[in-house]
């Protein structure tokens, strides 16, 4: 038997509302709690994406009805997750959201993702960025590596995921060197 403090899972899909066919917030929770998990962060990549307060609410009521594990909602940094304009941050930061992202999909322009950061800091949320950048991305078969120079294939560069904190947020915003 193994002895320790609930675990914290900071990125599950719980793909409701949307897909209800392949996970709910009470199935996904249900197998955290099997898992030795008493809270998680929810990505907001559910159709619709959750890019509101009233999204957030919405998964914070359906979490209080059936979750078996503390849920904590995060919101998209975009309308949609299309990248294209802000989500409302202070919003959905009211409403509950304990971070922000594009879960799945970076967010392809500097400029409305430093005004992302700049909401952010200003509500004390956390910033996930999805980093990959799609212009990097095109028409390549896999990742890059050793395999793919052996069988010729052109690699696509990808970098794992990166949490960009508090501190590092502040960091970008501010101009400052160190964390
Ligand atoms: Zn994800």
């Amino acid at each position: 038997m193994i002895m320790a403090p609930g675990l914290v899972d900071i990125h599950v899909h719980l793909r409701e509302p949307g897909q209800e066919g392949a996970e709910t917030i009470e199935t996904g929770t249900r197998s955290a709690a099997a898992g030795g998990i008493t809270s998680v962060v929810a990505m907001p990549n559910t159709q619709p994406a959750i890019d509101s307060a009233t999204g957030i609410r919405f998964v914070l009521r359906r979490a209080a009805e059936t979750a078996h594990v503390r849920v904590w909602p995060s919101g998209s940094i975009t309308m949609g997750r299309a990248g294209e304009k802000l989500a409302e941050i202070g919003g959905m930061v009211k409403a509950g959201a304990v971070a922000v992202t594009d879960d799945g999909n970076s967010v392809p322009d500097a400029q409305l993702l430093r005004r992302a950061l700049e909401y952010a800091k200003m509500f004390d949320v956390t910033v996930v960025e999805h980093s990959e950048d799609k212009s990097l991305m095109a028409d390549r078969v896999m990742n890059e590596g050793p395999l793919a120079t052996r069988i010729w294939a052109i690699g696509a560069f990808r970098a794992n995921r990166i949490h960009r904190g508090r501190a590092q947020h502040r960091v970008g915003v501010d101009g400052r060197t160190s964390i």
